[in-house]
């Protein structure tokens, strides 16, 4: 099969990066020794013991690379040597002041810039509660009247959201918006929807994230076809399926109304697969970004891809992973001359610390993922060793 080739998959990793990703998806594979490290890291920071360095060696250069933009071009330039393109993201996260979106404004700016000057990356991406305060996002999204302060952060949040994507649009840098817990999503993808009718009169320069676990999302779709067939213009989505599970579920029970989740793993799954075959067959309007490290999903969108004689390297088609996860998927499919991308998130090593966290609680509870990632690095470390 195309995504088992593990010659292809780990071509960049030395034998002794290999071992190392190998103890590493080992250790977050193990939920209590996973939340030992948590535990023990926290309490290092606080005691400011010099534990920065052991975060460095280990997980933050399996799943970062660099502490800035310029920190991390060898790694864009690294993956480009294989056909595999990437998409820096500043991941700082969980700030929540006027101070701190201007700041996370201004590091959108810089990599837009960055990415104009560039030839060889193509996207770069921002998190809406990095510039918007998620209070005001939620209370919008319940049709609650904000107060005269509130109004003006608001305003504040949307210009910032028009800023980033006018400097996209003149740069012809594609943007795409993550998707944040459903509660504060709805204004999101109202912004969005503004965006993209202002911006993507010609091509999809904007793109919104829709995360099929909701089963409302076919719906928000099609929705999105008419709108963009009445107002005439193109929409670009980065299908996912989505990140905050537990959340949003937990929530639904605490205030007991019906979780927007689909009811299992498997109405998931075809929920994606579904979205990802609507957008296939609306390519005339729609562009479609795959974030997803399910392999079926993948087969699938080839399939269609090859059913209707959609070139591999068609500009609106993209297989995008993390960095650090799914190098089968990103290399094997980038030699075979798909658009592969990998996201790649950057920041100073202490302020990416619950980027990293979050991306070893993911690999513990996708369990699945993870025990895939260690049969194929057991399968190279052996295919390596026998020849
Ligand atoms: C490039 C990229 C960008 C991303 N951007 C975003 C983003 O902007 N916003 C965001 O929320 N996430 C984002 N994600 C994360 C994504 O939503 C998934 O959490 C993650 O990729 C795992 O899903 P999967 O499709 O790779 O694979 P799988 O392992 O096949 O699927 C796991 C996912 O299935 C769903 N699931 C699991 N159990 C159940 C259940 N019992 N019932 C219903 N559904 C279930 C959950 O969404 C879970 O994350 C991104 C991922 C990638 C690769």
């Amino acid at each position: 099969m195309l995504l088992d080739n593990t010659k292809n998959g780990f071509t960049l990793k030395s034998n002794f990066e290999l071992k190392k990703a190998y103890f590493l998806f080992r250790i977050i594979s193990n939920k209590s020794l996973t939340n030992i490290g948590k535990k023990a890291l926290q309490i290092a920071l606080k005691l400011r013991l010099p534990i920065l360095f052991l975060v460095k060696r280990t997980v933050f250069e399996q799943f970062c690379s660099g502490e800035s933009l310029d920190d991390s071009f060898e790694t864009v330039q690294r993956l480009y040597d294989k056909n595999v393109k990437s998409y820096l993201s500043y991941s700082v996260e969980g700030l929540e002041n006027e101070k701190s979106y201007d700041l996370s404004l201004k590091e959108v700016l810089n990599s837009i810039e960055f990415v104009a000057k560039n030839n060889i990356i193509d996207f770069t991406v921002f998190k809406p509660t990095a510039i918007a305060n998620s209070k005001i996002l939620q209370k919008v999204s319940e049709k609650k009247i904000l107060d005269e302060k509130e109004n003006e952060l608001y305003g504040k949040a949307l210009e910032r959201f028009d800023t980033i994507c006018n400097l996209a649009h003149k740069k012809g840098v594609k943007m795409l918006v993550d998707a944040e817990e459903s509660w504060i999503q709805d204004p999101i993808d109202e912004i969005v929807l503004k965006m993209m009718m202002k911006y993507n009169k010609h091509e999809a320069i904007i793109y919104n994230t829709a995360q099929m676990y909701r089963h409302d999302r076919l719906n928000y779709l099609n929705r999105l076809k008419n709108i963009a067939e009445k107002e005439k213009f193109f929409i670009g989505i980065k299908l996912v399926r989505g990140a905050y599970i537990e959340q949003e579920n937990k929530r639904a029970i605490k205030n007991n109304y019906k979780s927007p989740i689909c009811d299992s793993k498997n109405l998931t799954d075809t929920n994606f697969n579904n979205g990802a075959s609507f957008i296939l067959s609306n390519l005339n309007i729609f562009s479609l970004f795959s974030g997803t490290h399910n392999e079926e999903s993948i087969y699938k969108i080839i399939d269609i891809m090859k059913l209707n004689n959609i070139n591999k390297n068609n500009s609106k088609i993209w297989f995008g992973q993390l960095y650090g996860m799914s190098d089968n998927i990103s290399f094997n499919l980038a030699n075979k001359g798909f658009n592969a991308i990998k996201y790649l998130p950057f920041g100073p090593i202490k302020e990416v610390i619950p980027y990293l966290i979050r991306r070893a609680e993911e690999n513990t509870s996708v369990k699945g993922q993870t025990s895939r990632e260690l049969e194929l690095i057991k399968t190279e470390l052996k295919r390596r060793k026998s020849i």
